[in-house]
């Protein structure tokens, strides 16, 4: 492939560059990616610098050729949903259509540190949904044999396999544990890190990113996007890629039209850090409880979303109480653990908990939104569908299904049971 003129060239991070920069006292590491100015207009300008749409310029100049892009972010890259989340991976969803992308997903997470030269650390410490009734043993085994059937792996564990994992959890808390269900690929990744690492990469190839730079409407000339409005002046674009977890109806009204997702605010917390206690991911979905740990020690703990519509990024002490309760039940070790921070993010839900990927009522104008509670796990294989069915103006294959029109049709893909306590 002929070099881009307009690339910017990396040099590559190695145990070698560690000891040279060492010698230098660390003082000569090259910036990671540039901060252009806008140019008048671009093949295409991705909205919102999340991990989705980092991902989506990226595979636009890898994959597609298309290397004039720019990354339009209102605040910092990963600023949004991508730097808030737990950082759980996994793809035992219910559905075909949803095991295609999120299996797409893990396959690319297994070699992303590789492929962006930037360590994500994705760890496949693998993630154990545990069943406290009878509702719940019938969902995952409905749930796992379906993943079988995809290819997905799926181990069922009964209650004492399921108390070797984590030795000190408590079976015969209020909701005894009556099994679980475990993808061993599943596990977590390093939220920031995938932001920077798709962001060093896609400027590499000549990609933009241009940060404090807000839409705030667009232009369009009989039903087909010329370009984005902007808070650093007007853009022009041939394509426009919307990717604005947390805003999507706020942008799409910009555009005149409307989506079928509500925007809720889910909260996480972290503990102070302490020695390694559990070593993978355990959901219980019927009591509203995640936890893991992450590589500084913290436990990385979540629960359902809030169950109201508003943009608030913060948390609130009802929703502690209601996550932190379950969570000593099941691990009485914990209760004499401190928690060190709590915030919140704006994620867009939609009625079947399934993202939309999707062509716009305008033409050139494409949307990939409303990964609610669980897209973390998905830049990787959403980035790469949305790029192809960008620079082909058809949607991919595996993007098809999650088109905006399913709402009206009826095809609903719903994962609202997979997707239960969020993630
Ligand atoms: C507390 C919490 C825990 C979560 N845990 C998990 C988990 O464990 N696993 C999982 O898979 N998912 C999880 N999620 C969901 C996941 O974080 C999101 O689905 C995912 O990060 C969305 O990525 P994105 O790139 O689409 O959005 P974002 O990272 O939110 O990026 C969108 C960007 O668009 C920008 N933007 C918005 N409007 C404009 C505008 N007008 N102009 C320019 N830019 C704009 C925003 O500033 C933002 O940076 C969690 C979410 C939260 C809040």
């Amino acid at each position: 492939m002929a070099a881009n003129p307009q690339s910017n060239p990396k040099s590559k991070f190695s145990v070698f560059s560690l000891v040279r920069n060492a010698l230098s006292y660390h003082q000569n590491w090259e910036q990671q990616w540039r901060s252009p100015d806008p140019k008048p207009a671009y093949d295409v300008i991705i909205v919102g610098g999340g991990g989705h749409g980092l991902a989506t310029a990226y595979y636009l100049a890898k994959e597609c050729g298309i290397t004039n892009v720019a990354v339009l972010e209102k605040s910092w890259i990963g600023g949004g949903n991508t730097g808030r989340n737990t950082t759980i991976v996994r793809s035992n969803y219910l559905w075909d259509e949803s095991a295609a992308i999120y299996n797409h997903s893990v396959n690319l997470w297994e070699t992303l540190s590789q492929e962006l030269n930037y360590n994500v650390m994705f760890s496949p410490r693998g993630l154990l949904h545990l069943a406290h009734n009878v509702h719940d043993m019938q969902e995952i085994q409905r749930r796992g044999n379906s993943n079988y059937m995809n290819g997905v792996d799926a181990e069922f564990l009964t209650p004492a396999q399921c108390k070797q994992m984590v030795p000190f959890m408590n079976l015969n808390c209020r909701y005894p544990v009556m099994g679980g269900v475990l993808q061993r690929r599943g596990g977590t990744a390093r939220h920031d890190a995938v932001a920077w690492g798709y962001a060093r990469a896609a400027d590499a190839l000549g990609v933009d990113i241009i940060q404090n730079c807000e839409v705030t409407g667009f232009r369009i000339e009989n039903g087909v996007v010329q370009g984005c409005e902007t808070t650093r002046g007007y853009i022009g674009a041939k394509k426009v890629g919307v990717v604005v977890a947390g805003h999507s109806n706020v942008v799409a009204d910009m555009a005149g039209f409307r989506l079928p997702i509500e925007s809720t605010p889910l909260q996480a917390f972290v503990s102070e850090p302490m020695k390694p206690v559990i070593d993978c991911v355990v959901m219980s979905n019927t009591v509203h409880a995640y936890v893991s740990q992450s590589d500084k020690g913290e436990l990385v703990i979540g629960g359902s979303g809030d169950p109201y519509v508003s943009y608030s990024q913060r948390g609130c002490f009802n929703q502690i109480e209601h996550v932190v309760g379950p969570i000593v039940e099941l691990y009485p070790i914990f209760s004499r653990c401190r928690m060190m921070r709590q915030w919140g993010g704006t994620t867009d839900v939609t009625l079947d908990r399934s993202p939309v990927i999707s062509k716009t009522p305008v033409e050139n104008m494409f949307f990939n939104v409303g990964w609610g509670t669980g897209g973390f796990k998905a830049p990787p294989g959403s980035g790469h569908v949305f790029a192809h069915s960008i620079a082909r103006g058809e949607m991919h294959d595996i993007a098809a299904p999650f088109s905006i029109d399913r709402h009206y049709s009826g095809a609903l893909i719903d994962e609202a049971a997979a997707a239960a306590v969020a993630h």
